[in-house]
């Protein structure tokens, strides 16, 4: 079956007497090995649901499944443990901890799943191509070697479900593509990819293109 699916999302957020309907009914699945984009203009609530899928927000109604296991309605920490587990996560903002070195990120998120058999931490940089940065902190990264830690770490678990939002989106083209062709490796070896963005290029790159207008999809 799907290794990521949601069906019948619905959430809504209100602030003072306005409410939002940021989701409205979205249905939609990602299958092992697949590469799926979802665009959309701002406001129409592709965060919302990459927060929903990775347990990070939970929906007012509708249920959502990673690998089998559902992930909605559950009480935080079992969100948290399968998030842990079978949810690699990278946002544009990094998912990397700024004192932590690049090794170091990666052996805590292993920590985190709880696996006793970790991917080890030097395979996973030379999946990414920074065998040579293990030791170095963030913030001595440039653009796309930090875009490439990121993924090491979304990877550290080998998920069955890799979130992507702009995971792009401050990258030159050169560095852009590279990245792209790493998460392409990642759906080669099984991993289910679903990547919010703007950018035509993820979009030329990826199996199937859903398109988010208020909430709603469209094909
Ligand atoms: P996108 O990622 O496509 O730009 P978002 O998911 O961020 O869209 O937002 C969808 C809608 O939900 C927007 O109208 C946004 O203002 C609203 N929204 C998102 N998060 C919140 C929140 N925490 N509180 C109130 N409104 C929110
Ligand atoms: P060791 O040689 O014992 O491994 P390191 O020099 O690698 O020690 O540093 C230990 C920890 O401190 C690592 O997690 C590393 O990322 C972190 N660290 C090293 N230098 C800095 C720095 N300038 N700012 C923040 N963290 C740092």
């Amino acid at each position: 079956g799907p290794a990521l699916e949601a069906r019948s999302l619905y959430r809504f957020f209100r602030v003072g007497d306005e409410e939002t309907l940021a989701l409205q009914g979205v249905s939609m699945s990602v299958q092992p090995g697949e590469l799926v984009a979802v665009v959309g203009p701002s406001g129409s609530g592709k965060s919302t649901l990459l927060a929903c899928l990775a347990g990070l927000d939970e929906p007012d109604g509708g249920a959502v499944t990673v690998g089998g296991e559902r992930m909605s309605h559950r009480p935080e920490p079992v969100r948290a443990r399968l998030r842990a587990r079978s949810v690699g996560v990278l946002f544009q903002s990094g998912n990397l901890v700024e004192h932590l070195s690049v090794e170091a990120n990666i052996a805590l998120a292993q920590q985190l799943a709880g696996r006793d058999d970790p991917i080890r931490p030097a395979e996973l940089l030379a999946t990414v191509g920074i065998a040579d940065r293990a030791r170095a902190v963030p913030a001595t990264l440039s653009g796309g070697e930090a875009a490439r830690a990121g993924l090491a770490v979304a990877l550290a678990n080998d998920p069955p479900v890799l979130l992507a939002d702009e995971p792009t989106g401050e990258l030159d083209a050169a560095t852009e593509a590279v990245v792209l062709d790493l998460i392409v490796d990642a759906t080669r070896r099984g991993t289910a990819v679903l990547v919010a963005s703007h950018s035509p290029v993820v979009a030329a790159t990826a199996h199937r293109v859903l398109t988010l207008t208020d909430g709603r999809l469209a094909s």
